[in-house]
């Protein structure tokens, strides 16, 4: 053992070595971006249990991002001969969702209830704004469910908000039907796992003294982004014999908008007695260049504990700043850059695409589609959130909940089954009064309505029959048939993706089911030479364990060996190792779909390119970085400019962005962006003048006329307040001292209002042309398809009049 142990903590420096076998106290560790706290982290919760100083069980390890807990396991099941399955690691939202499946009962929920995603969250609160005759444009829906998760990641409940005036008053009321919805229909909210967590742990001494005994060790990575609830929440867990591992970075603090404190550092300190502060201070991970763009780029910050960041890994590489004449153009040239970068020899998984919003991404989306180049999108637009596999979901949420009434209330008229508006009022209402389930009240509708509605409902509960004791993949297959939803997008015009993406979730479940073990915070194991050898030295260290943290060996039940026979074995219920409570398979899919939704672009395993926002990106590292959408307005986003905490927080974001890249970067502007339907002449951001000149390598030529004069009315017409970014005209070709970039005429002869004619869309109106050669493009009417951005390059549009 002596010799793996060094093996362990092999390469570590100095401080690293001595925070990973800190003795078990609070320690709290600050430290820049890529200097290695993630690491220690994952090698302490290794060494502790490679020594014996603590069982798998043992330990509860928070990271921020669904991908950041799957590295992290990915990285002990390589440095630990044990499965790692069933250690604690996950995102607060993740562990929450375990241990409100393991304590359902007290936490008052019923067994198989449902997380309801943001989406869901608007429509219902949207229902409710509509139900109380509430004014949309005072109480819109989107502010409304702003302040219910506010409320409760500050821990109020309605009772608890303080009501100074009426507007108040009526949010709370809306906050309380809110409540008594989601509890008649069995759900919850991303909010509420924590707040029921918190609030369950807080009421009940005996769970919380179990727990406190239980988890020997608590870490939790970027500690700078916790909010006051999860900092009240990590107390819970913490025992007085708990060891708390802390780590951070203050420049990397990028969710205050969302509430997290900064405080809660300092906060950490205090109340934990923390004894020393331990910092690191050389980074591992990007190159010179890449590191003193991000050093110059942060020392402009006024608010920070200070620290500094060196490497030893020479200058390499400058970094690429690259202008474009439009978005589109942009995309055509990433993909150019991306194609060689892979052609080199990278793969793609380790090139990654930025951007400050999900607005961005389609049109890099559909660039790569194009291109046929795989891509995942991680956060964001969603696989789950498209509207075929939200109503497939739907249905299925049904089978499992009949009381689900945001899925009732998706489904009961898709495919269309003569179930009017009218029809679904009368039965709101009559659940309304009763304070009943929609599907327990279609009784109480008269007419040739609620003859529908009632056979709407039997339907639902034939497939449960159906269903009973089927394998995931049955369930799945059953219902796409038996909702009608198969026959219906068969007829339909362009089904043909859609049906695609219905055979996807199919995909998508018998994934979940073989590779995720059903997901329960699980990871796929690498197998690894290592681990049999290693198995049974294992078996020796967990001889000691009580059986229940003992972790499941190699073949017994919560592991998925090599060639065990996938999806049918795995359908039966597998009890909770804990506490033997059961979940079927379907709820526990339908649970992933809701945690872990969007990442199903590219097929499970195919090397694919990663897109995220920057937000998504935090912990992460890449090879390759493309950060695009530089521009005013966008990043630092012009919400942000008014006051000096929201630009600081914009800089903090472009340190976490310029930071993810191991050995190249690239910076990237347009011209003009074609956002929410208009076009947008915009000047490059000024996080890329903040930048030392040394550091940066410019890819398109530079010319006097962009970068002076326009800039500098441009900016002055932003600090009049006019806004930078805004419509100067669509349609119109970009500003007047920007030459284009590859002069050509354009060649393919439409004109606005002409008449065209499309193979998928049919005929229509061309109301905007832009762009030239290449970068042509133009905004079509297609009635009945709406208004389409087509590139002509691509699309063939053959002229009709
Ligand atoms: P961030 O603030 O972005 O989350 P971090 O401080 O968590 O960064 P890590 O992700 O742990 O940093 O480490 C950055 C990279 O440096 C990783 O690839 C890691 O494996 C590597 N690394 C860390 N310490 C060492 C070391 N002592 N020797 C070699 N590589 C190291
Ligand atoms: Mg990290």
């Amino acid at each position: 053992r002596a010799a793996s142990e060094e093996a362990l903590l092999r390469g570590l420096n100095p401080e690293q070595l001595a925070a990973v076998t800190l003795p078990p106290r609070p320690a709290l560790i600050l430290a820049g971006a890529g200097s290695g706290k993630t690491r220690v982290l994952t090698t302490r919760i290794a060494w502790l249990i490679h020594t014996g100083q603590l069982s798998p069980g043992g330990v509860l390890a928070v990271t921020f991002t669904n991908k950041a807990a799957k590295e992290m396991l990915t990285r002990l099941a390589a440095l630990l001969p044990m499965p790692v399955r069933g250690m604690w690691i996950g995102t607060f939202h993740g562990l929450c969702n375990r241990f409100l499946r393991a304590h359902w009962k007290q936490a008052g929920l019923p067994q198989g209830f449902q997380i309801l995603d943001s989406g869901d969250q608007l429509s219902a609160v949207k229902r409710i704004v509509k139900a109380m005759n509430l004014d949309e444009e005072r109480f819109v829906p989107k502010q409304v469910a702003w302040f219910i998760a506010g409320a409760k990641e500050d821990g109020l409940r309605p009772g608890d908000v303080e009501v100074r005036d009426g507007q108040t008053r009526t949010l709370v009321e809306v906050y309380q039907a809110y409540e008594d919805q989601c509890r008649r229909e069995g759900v919850v909210d991303f909010a509420e796992l924590l707040l029921r967590t918190y609030e369950l742990m807080r009421d009940d001494p005996a769970l919380r003294a179990h727990y406190q005994r239980r988890f020997r060790h608590v870490l939790v990575d970027e500690f700078q982004d916790t909010n006051k609830l999860q900092y009240a929440w990590l107390k819970l867990f913490a025992g007085p014999q708990t060891a708390v591992m802390a780590v951070g970075d203050d420049d990397q603090s990028i969710y205050a908008f969302r509430g997290a404190q900064v405080g809660n550092m300092a906060a950490f300190e205090r109340e934990f007695h923390v004894q020393q502060v331990i910092k690191l201070e050389r980074n591992y991970r990007s190159h010179g260049h890449i590191l003193d763009a991000a050093n110059a780029l942060i020392a402009r910050n006024s608010r920070r504990l200070g620290k500094t960041l060196r490497t030893e890994a020479g200058q390499g590489e400058p970094v690429r700043v690259y202008e474009a004449a439009s978005d589109f153009a942009e995309t055509q040239w990433l993909i150019e850059e991306a194609r060689l970068l892979h052609r080199e020899g990278l793969a793609r998984r380790d090139i990654a695409v930025l951007y400050r919003s999900n607005a961005q991404s389609r049109v890099i989306e559909s660039g790569l589609f194009n291109a046929g180049i795989p891509y995942r999108v991680y956060g964001g637009l969603r696989f789950f959130e498209r509207a075929e596999v939200k109503h497939a979901l739907a249905y299925l949420r049904l089978i499992e909940n009949p009381n689900d009434d945001t899925s009732f209330l998706r489904v009961v008229n898709v495919p269309a089954r003569g179930i009017g508006a009218r029809t679904v009022e009368q039965l709101q209402d009559a659940a309304r009064a009763s304070g009943r389930s929609l599907a327990q009240s279609v009784a109480a509708v008269g007419g040739r309505g609620g003859t529908h509605l009632q056979a709407f409902v039997a339907r639902i509960d034939a497939m449960r029959e159906a269903t009973r004791g089927a394998t995931l993949r049955e369930i799945i297959g059953h219902m796409l048939e038996a909702s009608g939803l198969l026959d219906f997008y068969r007829t339909e015009k362009d089904g043909k993706d859609r049906l695609e993406n219905l055979d996807e979730l199919v995909n998508a479940a018998e994934s979940f089911v073989t590779q995720e073990g059903f997901g329960r915070d699980a990871v796929a194991l690498p197998v690894d030479e290592f681990s049999a050898a290693a198995e049974a030295e294992l078996a020796k260290v967990v001889g000691g364990l009580a059986p229940e943290e003992r972790p499941a060996a190699a073949g017994g039940p919560g592991r998925i060996a090599d060639g065990d026979p996938p999806a049918r074995a795995r359908t039966e219920v597998t009890p909770d190792a804990e506490t033997g409570e059961i979940m079927s398979p379907l709820a526990a899919f339908l649970t992933h779909a809701s945690l872990e939704a969007g990442e199903h672009q590219a097929q499970a395993g195919q090397d694919a390119l990663q897109l995220m926002t920057i937000h998504a990106a935090k912990g992460l590292e890449f090879d390759a970085v493309f950060l695009t959408g530089l521009e005013e307005g966008l990043f630092p986003h012009e919400n942000s400019q008014s006051d000096l905490d929201g630009l600081e927080e914009e800089r903090r974001l472009m340190y976490v962005a310029i930071t993810r890249a191991r050995r190249r970067l690239y910076l990237s502007h347009c011209q003009t962006r074609m956002l929410h339907g208009q076009t947008r002449y915009n000047v490059k951001s000024r996080f890329i003048d903040e930048l030392p000149e040394e550091a940066l390598k410019w890819i398109t030529p530079r010319h006097g006329g962009f970068g002076s004069g326009f800039e500098r009315e441009f900016r002055s017409a932003w600090s009049r307040g006019s806004g930078l970014g805004s419509v100067v005209g669509a349609g119109r070709e970009p500003g007047p001292a920007a030459p284009p970039l590859v002069p050509k005429a354009p060649s393919h002869g439409l004109r606005t209002g002409q008449g065209v004619f499309h193979t998928k869309f049919g005929e229509g109106v061309i109301v905007t042309l832009e762009g030239q050669g290449a970068d042509a493009r133009a905004q079509v009417n297609f009635g009945r398809h709406g208004m389409k951005w087509l590139a002509l390059g691509i699309a063939k549009l053959t002229p009709v009049d």
